[in-house]
This record gives C-alpha cells, sequence and structure tokens, in this order.
C-alpha cells in the first residue's frame, strides 16, 4: 500500500507541474466534436471515412498540428499525426476506427447519423464503437499541443479506416504493411476496453490485454455422388455430420494466460460468495471440471475464454432429395487462445474426427497470431493506477477479448496494446451496445472518458 500511494503521489505531482485542465471548460468542444464525427455517415462497406479525414485534418492543422494521410483507396484514408517528445522514451500510438458498421433506419427511433441529444443521452450510430475513443484521442492531441506539454515520448495520433470490415486491407493492414515507421510505438491505446456502471458509481474496469485469434477452418468430406435410393458407405453428408458432432462436443484443453488468470482471481474477490467459489475452482483440479461445465451452460462468454473454442457456423451440401451428393463441407468458427500452435492443434481435431474422409482445410486468416499484451509494464500500471484514481473503490479487470480487433496487427508487431472506453451500465451496454440495432452514449461518460484518455496519455508521455 504504500508503494501504492507513493504512486499516486508522484503522479498528481506530475499533473501539478502541469497547467491543470478546466474539465467543465472542455465539454463544448468535446461535445462539438464528437456530435460532428457521429454525424458524418461512414457505415460498412463502402466506409467513406475519407470524410473523416478531411474533418479531423482541418481541426488539426488549424492548431497547427502536421498531419499525413494515407489511402490504399482514395475514399477510405487513414490519418496520423505526431507530437514530438523529447526521444528519452519510445512512442505511444493513440488510435481509433473511423467507420461504423452499418443501420437499418428503420429500427432508430432518431436519425442514426443526427447526433440527437435525447434523454441524457446521444444517439447514433458509432457514439460507442468507436467515434467516442476518437474524439477523445482528437482532444488529447488538440489539449497537448495548446498546453505546450513536454514528453518524453512521441505521441502519435492514428484515424484508421475499415475496422469493421476491411476485407480490402484499407486500414491498419495498409498501415502495418506499407507505413509502419509512422505508427511504430512501445504502446498503443485504443478500443476494446471500458467500465461498468452500477448506480451512479464505476466499479469494474476493463482493460483489453489480449485476445483470441480467428483460426477458421472448413471441414470437407468427399464421397460418390449417386441415386438417394440406393445407400452408399461413404455418403459425405453422413460423414460430414458426424465430424461436426465430435468437434461440436470437443471439449478443447483449458488453459489460463496472465490476463485470464488474473481476470478470474480479480472477479472472485468482486462477486457473490456462490460465483467466487466457482472462479476459484476452475484452478483446483479436483472441482474444475464442475465449475468448467457451469460456466458453459451458465456463463458462455467467460466459458469461451477458457480454452480455444470451436464453433460450427455452417453447412453446405446436396443439390436434390435424391441426389448424393459428392461432397459436403462445413465451417468451423475456430478462435484460438493467443499462444496455440495453431498446426498442432488442427493435428488434434483430425484425431478427434478419426475419419479419412473429412480434411480440414484451414480458411485464410482474417487476423494474424497475436500474443496477449504484459500486464507488466508502464501503460498498464499507468491504466491501473488512473482507473483507482478517477473511480475509487473500482476492481481493474485486465480482459481478453473472445473476438478480433486490429490490436491483432499492432500485438504482431510487438507494440504493447490495451483496450479501453467509456462507462456504460450493464443494461445500457445490453440494449445499445457496439453493433446493435440501436446505440447510444450517457453523455457524461463520453467528458469522463476524454480525461481518462488525458489522463492516461499524460502519464505516460509527459516529461518527468
Ligand atoms: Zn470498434
Amino acid at each position: 500500500m504504500r508503494i501504492f500511494g507513493f504512486l499516486l503521489l508522484s503522479a498528481s505531482a506530475l499533473l501539478a507541474q502541469l497547467k491543470p485542465i478546466d474539465w467543465g471548460q472542455q465539454k463544448a468542444e468535446i461535445l462539438r466534436h464528437y456530435r460532428a464525427l457521429v454525424q458524418l455517415d461512414t457505415s460498412e462497406p463502402r466506409g467513406n471515412e475519407t470524410l473523416t479525414v478531411e474533418y479531423l485534418k482541418k481541426v488539426l492543422e488549424d492548431e497547427g498540428i502536421p498531419t499525413k494521410t494515407f489511402a490504399l483507396d482514395p475514399q477510405r484514408a487513414n490519418l496520423v499525426a505526431r507530437l514530438k517528445g523529447n526521444g528519452s522514451k519510445r512512442p505511444l500510438l493513440i488510435l481509433a476506427h473511423t467507420d461504423v458498421v452499418g443501420v437499418q433506419r428503420e429500427k432508430w427511433p432518431v436519425d442514426p447519423f443526427g447526433a440527437v441529444l435525447k434523454d441524457g443521452y446521444i444517439w447514433g450510430r458509432g457514439t460507442k464503437d468507436d467515434k467516442p475513443i476518437l474524439a477523445a484521442n482528437l482532444m488529447v492531441m488538440l489539449l497537448l499541443k495548446r498546453g505546450n506539454v513536454p514528453l518524453d515520448r512521441d505521441v502519435i495520433f492514428l484515424a484508421e479506416s475499415g475496422e469493421e470490415a476491411d476485407v480490402t486491407g484499407v486500414g491498419i493492414n495498409f498501415m502495418v504493411k506499407e507505413h509502419f515507421d509512422e505508427i511504430d510505438a512501445e504502446f498503443s491505446l485504443t478500443e476494446g476496453g471500458g467500465a461498468a456502471l452500477e448506480g451512479s458509481r464505476v466499479t469494474v474496469v476493463n482493460i483489453g490485454t489480449a485476445e483470441k485469434v480467428p483460426a477458421r477452418v472448413r471441414l470437407v468430406a468427399n464421397g460418390t455422388s449417386g441415386h438417394g435410393s440406393i445407400p452408399r458407405l461413404d455418403d459425405p453428408v453422413t460423414h460430414l455430420s458426424g465430424a461436426v458432432e465430435r468437434v461440436g462436443t470437443w471439449q478443447t484443453p483449458m488453459r489460463l494466460n496472465d490476463t485470464t488468470r488474473t481476470y478470474f482471481e480479480k472477479l472472485a474477490t468482486i462477486s457473490p460468495p456462490d460465483r467466487a467459489a466457482r472462479y476459484k475452482d476452475l484452478v483446483n483440479p479436483q472441482r474444475t471440471a464442475a465449475a468448467q461445465r457451469y460456466l458453459a451452460e451458465n456463463e458462455p462468454g467467460r466459458s469461451s475464454m477458457l480454452r480455444t473454442s470451436v464453433v460450427p457456423t455452417m453447412l453446405k451440401a446436396g443439390i436434390g432429395p435424391n441426389v448424393i451428393p459428392s461432397e459436403a463441407e462445413a465451417t468451423l468458427d475456430i478462435r484460438a487462445l493467443p499462444d496455440e500452435d495453431i498446426v498442432k492443434f488442427y493435428a488434434d481435431m483430425q484425431k478427434i474426427i478419426g475419419d479419412p474422409a473429412v480434411k480440414i482445410v484451414p480458411l485464410p486468416a482474417t487476423r494474424p497470431a497475436s500474443p496477449a499484451s504484459s500486464l507488466d509494464t508502464e501503460m498498464y500500471r499507468v491504466l491501473e493506477q488512473v482507473s483507482k484514481r478517477m473511480y475509487p473503490g473500482s476492481t481493474v479487470l485486465p480482459t481478453m477479448s473472445t473476438g478480433a480487433s486490429d490490436k491483432a496487427q499492432l500485438r504482431s508487431k510487438g507494440i504493447q496494446s490495451y483496450g479501453i472506453g467509456p462507462y456504460s451500465s450493464e443494461a445500457d451496454t445490453a440494449q445499445y451496445g457496439a453493433h446493435g440495432d440501436v446505440e447510444r452514449l450517457v453523455e457524461p461518460a463520453l467528458y469522463n472518458f476524454v480525461e481518462f484518455d488525458w489522463n492516461a496519455v499524460i502519464e505516460v508521455a509527459a516529461k518527468k
């Protein structure tokens, strides 16, 4: 505790040297940029993210922050801006994607690109995913520049296109492949975390430190085609069905990493006794099977954090009720643990299938394998400290996403990458979350998140 107190002191002493920000004074400008960004329709599949790039370029350059744009597709540009530090530490990259998923307008009570203020919320596609991060990063750059804040590291701002559906590789893939020197950094901060609001208090802060790796395959069974009235032992539909059943019910080995071990340990400290006992049972050889079973039945999201998962998602076979097809295939959505040896995993899966008529055909990788980011870095410690200071009594949980994000590309290049995000109540996340029919953000969460982002950036990048 003494060490912790010292860290708190040094952080506030550091902040005291800087001109303090009057956050009340920033609200109007934060809201103006955020609403303007939500009002730009950058929905997939077209994206048109260059609209956002033009907006950001003007705002940044009007304040004397030079920008560079990089575009594989002129409609889907990326923008980079850099504030120089003294070079004593490696850069910090703050990034956000500028595209949003599509909308079904008839589901919306308001214009999805209106950024309408109603009932204390800002409504619109992207209000959670990912425009609060984009607006916060923009404000951080403006405030750093206005305050002339001396920096130990460069702070690099990246607004990237095509995160939601980057089929042509216009966003992070293009930047990492062609312009990595522009974004190379020790740490990155982006989406993929958040905070849970209970009543009027933030109780849990999730920091994204790891994610599973998509490793999808097709299962293909071949046999002899023929008349449906004449049964054949090599009928591919029968062989495929057996294989799908076996892999779909396969209990792959449970394996915890630093992130998930810490996650379940800390989750136990804030859970009611019965749930706490179950999370602890996961690492008890005598009781782990029952605990895993319970999670699979009742907490599937957490269950998926325990292991590489294999989920049959598509089936394709047959052209008519009286025709035996010569081929049948299934698609498996496999999400691998960050450290999975996937070649060996496929070999194990082939043994589980136990049928030479069924072949495993890996689909092209959509994301590179990405190691988990460390919990033992200056950036992670800063995020913990800022969380504890801004949300007294809260618990910080490092989290492994079961989905995939652009952090994968950055982690695969050695950048320790962390996911953060604004607070939201559980009910609001469930009903109005990212990619939902209707998306909204409670207004104070926006201002609070900009402050969180600022504190994190300052404490890791400002001159000490
Ligand atoms: Zn997103």
